[in-house]
């Protein structure tokens, strides 16, 4: 690292501290006890920023046990945050653009080295139009005649002791239990982000909850039920307040994202999924934000730990 580099990074380190709440640190999230958000991936689908494309894990007593996405990068991160595949309960792909999936198959190599031989459960949307459904996705990378991973097909059908994928699709509607046992409760429902059929995350570990909006253009009023008084809150803010067209149809700009904040008023809003030019005016977006919900806000940061 340059002496500049590093100054810069402490520069962002600072700005981060003076106009978000700290309630994060950078590295390991392994506690004995509680549940903690680990973010893998705080970036886009640029590669401009030095930040993974949109991952997520759940720590509940030293283990982790929920990965929310798995964007491009974050098989690198999963691996520097010391999570396991064997300890894995649950993941869910929030949609099939490649910033939230693209890496799935590479931690599937990676998970195949390990012990596990209990299935994983595995949640996401129903297809539309040009996106598949979770079951097209998985069955084109993964399926024993054509599947572009086919060498990994165990993952599909559960052949040579591989832990088989048990996969739910979410389709548009009210929020479904996707996963439910030892004090650990997972719902989802699709949100609004264009043509692209996408799903929100509800995890539930004892009296922690932590809601994953994903991509979504912020318009549908259910969510905010779904994410009411969650005790954290993580919301992509990936366009400026003038967004228009596709963008707007996409993606929530950030006085809508403070406003769903204001009205589920969780105990902490995460932002996340930035891209260099969805920084660049980082302490104007804060400012629309808070307009809407004065509760504490973190900046996300790869492998940044944050705790309810
Ligand atoms: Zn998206």
């Amino acid at each position: 690292m340059t002496i500049r580099t590093f100054s810069n990074a402490l520069t962002i380190l600072l700005f981060c501290c003076l106009f978000a709440a700290c309630g994060q640190s950078t590295g390991s999230c392994v506690s004995p006890s509680g549940v903690t958000l680990q973010v893998l991936g705080s970036g886009g689908p640029i590669a401009d920023d030095s930040r993974a494309s949109s991952a997520y894990l759940v720590w509940i007593d030293g283990n982790a046990r929920v990965l929310i996405d798995a964007g491009g990068g974050s098989f690198l991160r999963f691996g520097e945050a010391g999570a396991r595949f064997e300890d894995l309960e649950f993941v869910g792909l929030s949609h099939f653009h490649t910033d939230h999936s693209a890496d799935f198959p590479a931690l599937l190599k990676s998970g195949n080295f390990s012990n596990r031989e209990r299935p994983l459960p595995i949640a996401g949307p129903d297809g539309d139009g040009v996106f598949p459904g979770l079951k097209k996705f998985l069955a084109a990378m993964l399926h024993r005649n054509d599947g572009a991973y086919a060498y990994l097909s165990g993952f599909l059908d559960g052949t040579g002791g591989t832990p088989m994928l048990t996969s739910k699709e979410v389709a548009i509607g009210d929020a479904v239990i996707l996963w439910s046992g030892d004090n650990l409760t997972i719902d989802g429902m699709q949100v609004p982000h264009g043509i692209v059929p996408a799903v929100a995350f509800r995890v539930r570990a004892g009296d922690t909850t932590i809601v994953f909006g994903s991509d979504q253009n912020g318009s549908d009023p259910a969510f905010v039920e779904f994410a009411k008084d969650a005790s954290i809150l993580v919301m992509h803010m990936v366009v400026p307040e003038d967004v228009s067209g596709v963008g707007r149809r996409l993606h929530a700009p950030p006085s809508v994202i403070g406003e769903i904040a204001g009205q589920a008023k969780p105990g902490r809003l995460v932002l996340s999924h930035f891209m260099a030019r969805s920084l660049e005016d980082l302490q104007g977006n804060l400012a629309l934000v808070r307009k809407g919900y004065a509760g504490d806000v973190t900046v996300a940061e790869d492998l940044a730990c944050v705790t309810p």
